[in-house]
């Protein structure tokens, strides 16, 4: 079992079954355009800022200490890691279990019943085509951790997984946690290591992230 720097111990869950089968899907996939990932945690990241703009009409506290919605790329080429993160609404725990545990979403629900039906094999190409959100990850990292701070709330927690049918989820340090918002930390395989590149991630922001509607920031991380 492992632990936080909260000291509470981690709880284990094991992936709703059509998500393990989506995961499976994704870490063989011989997708070439593995660049979808990131449009993908881009995308998410956009929506968490609209989806608290949203909530702070009624309620401005929500806004008040940092009205500028942003997303930050953080590259670390040393320990091959790549960060997202923004400042939006972020995900309680029960959120997290909801989001990143199932496949409650329709889009990913209609990619898995289209590989279903068709035995062919063609599901690398509807990768592409239908855009299977966040579970992409796995196609790039072997290790994904999120740590999540709902708006206006004084607990931060931490999901983690392999991708390889569990994840774990415990209290995360609010010292190490975004003050709102979500941060999600890509382990990258060996061959994904050009995603901790600046020139690689500039190309596909903005040859997939032009539209949108938040400022999208890329540091680089020293050692
Ligand atoms: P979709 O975006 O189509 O709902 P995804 O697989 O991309 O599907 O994401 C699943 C869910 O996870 C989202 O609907 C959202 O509830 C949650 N989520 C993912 N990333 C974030 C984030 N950065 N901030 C808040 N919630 C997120
Ligand atoms: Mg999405």
């Amino acid at each position: 079992m492992t632990t936080t720097t909260a000291g509470t111990p981690a709880e284990s869950h094991v992936f709703e079954a059509d998500v393990a089968r989506l995961l499976h899907m994704m870490v063989h996939s011989v997708y070439s355009d593995k660049d979808v990932f990131l449009r993908e945690l881009i995308s998410n990241a956009a929506d968490a800022c609209e989806k608290l703009r949203y909530e702070a009409i009624a309620a401005p506290d929500l806004l008040a200490q940092d009205p500028s919605s942003r997303i930050v790329l953080s590259l670390d080429e040393d320990n091959r890691r790549l960060l997202v993160e923004d400042n939006g609404i972020g995900m309680s725990h029960d959120e997290m279990i909801e989001a990143l545990g199932t496949i409650a979403r329709s889009g990913t629900r209609a990619f898995m019943e289209r590989i279903e039906a068709n035995k062919a094999g063609e599901g690398a190409q509807l990768i592409g085509q239908f855009g299977v959100g966040f579970y992409s990850s796995f196609m790039v990292a072997d290790r994904v951790d999120v740590v999540s701070r709902r708006a206006g709330s004084q607990q931060a927690w931490l999901w983690s997984s392999d991708g390889k049918g569990s994840y774990s989820i415990a209290s995360a340090d609010l010292a190490e946690a975004p003050a709102r918002g979500t941060r999600i930390a890509l382990h990258l395989m060996e061959d994904a290591k050009t995603y901790t590149s600046r020139w690689t991630l500039e190309r596909i922001v903005k040859e997939q992230s032009g539209h949108v509607p938040v400022p999208i920031t890329i540091i680089e991380k020293a050692g």
